[in-house]
């Protein structure tokens, strides 16, 4: 094989899926909820379906979608984008990212991201023959914070793009108005490009609000924003995300995004279109649903004495496992189907610097309260 896959192996997901399959554990792993779906957005896309909705849509997109999510931007953001050519729909966030990066980034070119951080980035960036710096988030009692001088000592003269993820996978902090504000600086005196990972820019609990960083000064024309249906509406399956920004940026994405799949999944972009108008009612309640899922597995594993740090959003929570004798959180992670009867994922999967810390490790709350509640009591007697 060649030299860009080597040493990829198969995703921890996949790894960690494997094994609750095989031994029945509960799965807290990998972040696929089992909360259901709009059931409008289920009519809708069977209807498109037996309507003959059924072809390639034209490679940027359903336009309708296209327009969904330039109102959406617009609403919720204050940010005007041309649905002709400042909207691309992808295949899922995951296109968007690959595409992104193969289209910003030349060999050679270095491109920070926080640490830990989702693993397709350092593979999108490989891909591109580019390069991840991690910048490590700072522990500050039970959440995490930017650290402005790591930040700004890992920029290098090769520095091309600053990937950013808020509400942030796989510690659930959502970055502050004031971060963003050092983090946007930073960009605009290097001119690096953002590439913003919003996935889960609607699951922010306890009243807080997700800020993205296209709307602070300056920073519109040098920032793709990313985000996808997948956990807004429970459709992971569907693998529709979307991206915007400046028409030249926009324009680099497509060019690489329509030689990978050229477009996919046009009755999910048409229903999705009509879904996205009406998100807001939909959110506030599948948010109240997972702040509740959250809160019983926050309050599970600290009686399991599995030490919880804070999630503001998103569908994951870490929690330190120092407390049950492990300080490697890959091995934790093996043993525990088998000595609880759950499954969690190592967030050493996310670490990009080798000197990151190996005791943290992600459970997912996106599950059925059942779920949740059966988890919890197996930690609690495994303790
Ligand atoms: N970004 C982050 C931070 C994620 O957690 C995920 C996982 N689902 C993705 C991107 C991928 O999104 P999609 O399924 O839309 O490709
Ligand atoms: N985003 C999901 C997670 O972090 C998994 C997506 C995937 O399996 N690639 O668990």
């Amino acid at each position: 094989p060649a030299a860009r896959v080597q040493g990829l192996g198969t995703s921890v997901f996949t790894e960690m899926t494997e094994l609750a399959r095989r031994t029945g554990a509960v799965n807290l792993g990998q972040g696929v909820p089992e909360l259901p779906s709009p059931p409008g957005l289920l009519k809708d896309v069977s209807a498109a379906v037996l309507a003959g909705s059924n072809q390639y849509p034209p490679a940027v997109g359903f336009p309708a979608l296209r327009e969904a999510v330039a109102a959406h931007q617009a609403r919720r953001y204050g940010l005007e984008y041309d649905p002709q050519g400042e909207v691309l729909v992808t295949t899922g966030a995951t296109e968007a990212l690959a595409s992104a990066l193969l289209a910003l980034c030349d060999p050679g070119d270095e491109v920070l991201a926080f640490d830990p951080c989702y693993d397709a980035y350092p593979a999108g960036a490989r891909f591109a023959g580019a390069k991840v710096v991690g910048v490590p988030l700072a522990e500050h009692g039970d959440t995490f914070v930017l650290d402005a001088d790591a930040l700004r000592s890992a920029v290098t003269p090769r520095t091309r793009v600053l990937l950013l993820n808020s509400p942030h996978n796989p510690t659930g902090k959502v970055f502050t108005a004031e971060e963003l504000g050092v983090i946007a600086a930073l960009c605009r005196e290097h001119g690096l490009t953002v590439v913003t990972d919003e996935v889960y820019e609607h699951l922010v609990y306890d009243g807080a609000q997700h800020a993205t960083i296209a709307a602070l000064e300056g920073m519109r024309e040098r920032t793709l924003t990313i985000s996808s249906a997948g956990k807004t509406f429970n459709v992971t399956g569907w693998k529709v995300g979307w991206v915007c920004g400046p028409a030249e940026l926009v324009r680099a994405v497509g060019a690489a995004k329509q030689f990978l799949t050229y477009a996919s999944g046009t009755p999910y972009q048409e229903a999705l279109a009509r879904m996205l108008d009406g998100v807001e009612e939909w959110a506030a309640e599948l948010r109240r649903t997972l702040q509740h899922h959250r809160d019983l597995l926050s309050r599970g594993l600290a009686s399991a004495g599995l030490r919880p740090y804070r999630a503001e959003a998103g569908y994951f929570l870490q929690a330190d496992i120092r407390a049950w004798g492990y300080s490697d959180g890959v091995r934790f992670c093996r043993e525990l189907p088998t000595r609880a009867g759950v499954v969690a994922i190592p967030t050493a999967a996310f670490n990009l610097r080798p000197d990151a810390p190996s005791y943290l490790v992600r459970f997912s709350f996106c599950k059925r309260e059942d779920s949740v509640i059966s988890a919890v009591e197996k930690l609690v007697n495994a303790a």
